[in-house]
């Protein structure tokens, strides 16, 4: 939504008062100039209504019939709103899981019993009856039209039709400000229809369109607006990383001594994967040019390790090092693995996090801003005011989706261009990975020490408890560990405490009163955290209770079951990652998802896809198939311009092209190029810095 002089403000559109105007806010839309850009949600074949018993489950169609019944369910805490509707030959559900009292009051006025009711939605069978979820809804005569009938997203108390109206009006108005700005021989080499087209199309589709793909998306001119959005997402990236380029870096000079040092006194040979991305990163540090690099390697493929060798570089080069995770418990975690190697190396290490007390935290910011060469490890502490990093040649940034961009480049600023790595676990498909990353080099660890088993994952309900205390059981006797994740039960951090720990005290009283176990809570101080982890990896608790501070990158080779308390709450790809935290020993694992919602069968087949997979690729990319991206980072990514059309795995083709486009767009220069600069500035103006265009 912009707003500025030069907008004009929706109270001019006939009947559009302050009220209404209000409303569109809620929308994204704050003035006449955003109302071409608000695009129908769905599509409404008014004139061919799909018979009932011929419906398809998976696909969205637009049915025709009488409302037969009207009713609510109530499920213990949740209810749903539904509509029995016939059309003689058929029967059809039309369900609502979520719904407000303003829509209960909609349907009872505009739908009673024995009126007609055109509905659009996707359909789905449930337990052998069709059923239609959220659907879109008219009445056969409110003279809304015939044809192909575009249906808007919604908010409290607008209407379709007031929509509608607004949007007719504003194509009319403003056409100046929907004009084109890709260079037309390059629309016609895509077989792309032009801006103004695709627009006014979208709002009125021609009767003979294809309704089938104007309500998956992808009509020409769907595919116009996702195409131009992510050519100029790509234009910015590209500029910025052209400019990223061009400050001078330098190489980092080390014979290698300290890492053949290392390799020696380890007990295992690096894996293939972990030798090949040492070489990428290795020869980048070498050069003269900041290092930009992501390393993407699944959970458990031994980052770290990789991350503690290119360290060694910069230490033998005389310079420093830094690692930044993003929590207490993993910058602990780091620091007594790397500092024990540090040792035996002879290299100085240190710790800085937020909890330390203001003496050692003096302590540790004298080593650093000696300029000494030292391998340092903390949490954001590192990124705050007033840590100076005299030498820092190479920054490891852990985990990186749990850190905004913005972060990511505040750590990049200390010093004068350190070389940048960035580790994440999120095997993310590469066209996501240009979108959260865009400016980076990618590696792949693809390849896992070897001797690990597949951890077995199994679901469970409420009603399998007892059993699954006798799993638990069965572990410890073996003198296996177990964790028990709590995810966060309402959204304050409260609660989850809370759960967490009152689920603690029942294991220790009523069911396991003969079992140590431990407590973990992303609350506690940190030294508590510090000594909770650290008596449960030397097998002082049986079982811990954590909430999902164990999430990242723990590591307790002893633990065997992972039992995930509420899983329907968790992303797949959340569960991959406390999956991750069992199974890195010898003995065989197991990963139980608790699901105890009364869960619908999206919800039970999106776990399902759990017990099917154990990669982490395949995993993320169904749930990001399933939700945004924007969800799936459980916080939208900082500093980058959202995407609004366009998704970056189901459109990924587009995604390609828009990059090859972009790179060719950006070398022609001339006067289309002046124009689509301008719209480049537009579109990522208020994100993170673009470098003043070259
Ligand atoms: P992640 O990639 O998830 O950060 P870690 O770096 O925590 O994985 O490594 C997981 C475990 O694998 C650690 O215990 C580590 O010591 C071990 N490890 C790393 N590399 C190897 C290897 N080449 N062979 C055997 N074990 C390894
Ligand atoms: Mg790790």
């Amino acid at each position: 939504m912009e707003t500025g002089s030069d907008r004009t403000p929706l109270i001019t559109l006939k009947g559009v008062g302050d009220k209404v105007s209000k409303k569109f806010a809620n929308l994204g839309v704050g003035s006449v100039e955003d109302l071409p850009f608000l695009i129908p949600r769905a599509y409404q074949d008014r004139s061919h209504p799909h018979p009932i018993a011929m419906l398809v489950p998976g696909d969205t169609f637009t049915i025709r019939g009488q409302v037969m019944s009207l009713y609510e369910k109530r499920y213990r805490r949740r209810g749903t709103l539904e509509i029995m509707v016939s059309d003689g030959k058929g029967v059809l559900t039309l369900k609502w899981f979520r719904y407000s009292r303003w829509l209960k009051k909609n349907l009872d006025d505009n739908f009673p019993v024995g009126s007609e009711i055109i509905a659009t939605g996707r359909v789905d069978t449930f337990a052998g009856q069709f059923q239609m979820y959220h659907p879109e809804m008219a009445s056969p005569g409110d003279g809304e039209g015939q044809g192909i009938v575009p249906i808007y997203p919604l908010t409290e108390g607008l209407t379709q039709r007031a929509v509608k109206r607004a949007v007719e009006q504003s194509l009319d108005m403003v056409e100046d400000h929907f004009q084109e700005f890709i260079p037309r021989d390059e629309l016609d080499e895509l077989s792309l229809p032009d801006l103004v087209t695709s627009i006014e199309s979208l709002h009125k589709p021609p009767v003979d369109s294809d309704v089938e793909a104007l309500n998956r998306g992808d009509s020409p001119w769907h595919r116009r607006l996702k195409f131009g959005e992510l050519l100029l997402f790509h234009l910015g990236l590209l500029q910025r990383r052209r400019s990223v380029r061009q400050v001078p870096g330098f190489s980092v000079e080390s014979e290698g001594e300290l890492e053949k040092k290392l390799r020696e006194s380890l007990p295992f040979t690096l894996t293939g994967g972990q030798e090949r991305v040492l070489k990428e990163i290795v020869a980048d540090l070498s050069r003269g040019v900041p290092m930009q690099r992501l390393l993407q390697g699944d959970v458990g493929s031994g980052k770290t390790l990789v991350a503690f060798i290119c360290m060694l570089h910069a230490v033998e080069s005389g310079r420093q090092a830094a690692l930044m995770v993003p929590t207490e418990v993993l910058a602990v975690q780091h620091f007594s693995n790397m500092s024990r190697w540090a040792e035996e190396l002879g290299i100085a290490s240190v710790l800085l996090t937020g909890s330390m007390s203001s003496k050692e935290k003096k302590e540790a910011l004298d080593i650093i801003t000696s300029g000494l060469p030292v391998v340092v490890v903390g949490t954001h502490a590192l990124i705050q005011e007033g840590v100076d990093f005299p030498s820092l040649a190479l920054v490891v940034v852990d985990e990186q989706h749990r850190f905004g961009v913005v972060q990511r480049l505040a750590l990049r600023k200390k010093g004068e261009s350190p070389h940048f790595l960035v580790m994440t676990a999120t095997p993310i498909p590469r066209s996501l990975a240009m979108v959260l990353y865009g400016d980076l080099d990618v590696s792949i660890l693809d390849e896992m020490p070897p001797g690990r088993k597949p951890v077995q994952t199994i679901i469970y309900s409420e009603s399998d408890r007892a059993k699954l205390h006798l799993v638990i059981a069965r572990e410890v006797k073996d003198s296996n560990l177990v964790f028990i994740v709590y995810p966060l039960v309402e959204e304050t951090e409260k609660s989850e405490l809370s759960a967490a720990s009152e689920m603690a005290d029942r294991y220790r009283k009523e069911i396991f009163p003969n079992l140590k176990i431990g407590l973990l809570t992303g609350r506690m101080p940190a030294d508590e955290k510090e000594r909770v982890m650290s008596d449960f990896r030397k097998s002082r608790y049986q079982v811990l209770v954590a909430t999902t501070v164990i999430e990242v990158g723990v590591d307790v080779p002893d633990a065997t079951l992972m039992v995930v308390e509420h899983a329907d709450r968790f992303g797949l790809f959340q569960l991959h990652q406390l999956r991750g935290r069992v199974g890195r020993g010898l003995r065989p694992s197991k990963c139980i998802l608790v699901s105890t919602e009364s869960s619908t069968p999206e919800a039970k087949e999106r776990l399902a896809v759990m017990t099917r997979s154990t990669s982490g690729f395949e995993i993320a990319e169904e749930d990001l198939k399933m939700r945004g991206p924007g969800d799936f980072f459980g916080v939208r990514q900082a500093g980058f311009p959202d995407l609004r059309y366009a998704h970056p795995i189901r459109d990924r083709v587009l995604f390609l092209s828009a990059r090859d486009t972009g790179e060719r767009l950006l070398d022609k220069g001339g006067s289309e190029a002046q124009i689509l600069q301008k719209r480049v500035e537009e579109f990522w103006s208020g994100k993170l810095e673009l470098p003043s265009s070259g």
